[in-house]
């Protein structure tokens, strides 16, 4: 089957509309929503604030290629709550934003956009994961169908935006992961919130792209 095929076929399923703005009917491709600091990059504990302070994760961008070239279409979101503290600008961020997009297209893959959070934790901002305000930005900006995307991240207020978005959450050990996966471990059982069971895990971006690309290749 081809991949053009494979994606007519994921399109063609009817799911309960999650937000009455998208167009179910002109849906765009499946979507792959991937977090920035600690999936992507390294985290950095004095925040990523220029492109020298910029280091990939090793594979993240063998994996982003990888969905590139099976259809998939990335969308990055990331909370930058060091603009609101003024550690830098949003000039300088986009100027890091280029140089990533450009190292990724280097390496055979492509960002479709990126959504970013500028605001503090205090701001009660909609856009600020664990909130689904940039993933709802995103989706209709690009007509993506959100309970089929998934969001790939390493940590909990990820996990907590993609289900409040409706998409499947994936978490990756690199960056906070490992702290993210022993929390979920300790509340899984409980009904509280933030909880998200089911949760895939895998060990960085390249096995969850494994994942998911092997998942959907059975799915259609
Ligand atoms: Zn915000």
């Amino acid at each position: 089957m081809t991949i053009q095929e494979m994606q007519l076929d994921r399109t063609s399923l009817t799911y309960a509309p999650a937000n009455p703005a998208i167009n179910h009917e002109a849906l765009s491709q499946p979507t792959v929503f991937v977090d920035r600091d600690g999936v992507i990059n390294q985290n950095r504990s004095n925040h990523v604030l220029s492109w020298q302070d910029f280091e990939f994760v090793a594979g993240s961008i063998l994996a982003l290629a990888s969905l590139h070239r099976a259809g998939y279409q990335v969308i990055v979101v990331t909370n930058q709550a060091a603009i609101a503290r003024k550690l830098f600008s949003i000039h300088e961020l986009e100027l890091i934003h280029q140089r990533m997009q450009e190292a990724i297209e280097e390496g055979g893959g492509k960002v479709k956009g990126i959504f970013y959070c500028i605001h503090l934790p205090t701001a009660d901002c909609a856009c600020r994961k664990p909130r689904p305000g940039l993933l709802f930005e995103a989706a209709e900006k690009f007509n993506i169908e959100l309970t089929t995307s998934w969001l790939v991240g390493d940590h909990t207020t990820d996990m907590q935006a993609a289900v409040a978005a409706g998409c499947k959450p994936l978490l990756v050990l690199t960056g906070r992961g490992q702290t993210a996966y022993e929390t979920w471990q300790q509340n899984q059982d409980s009904t509280g919130p933030g909880v998200y069971p089911p949760l895939t895990v895998k060990a960085n971006l390249l096995e969850a792209v494994d994942f998911i690309l092997a998942k959907e290749r059975i799915m259609v």
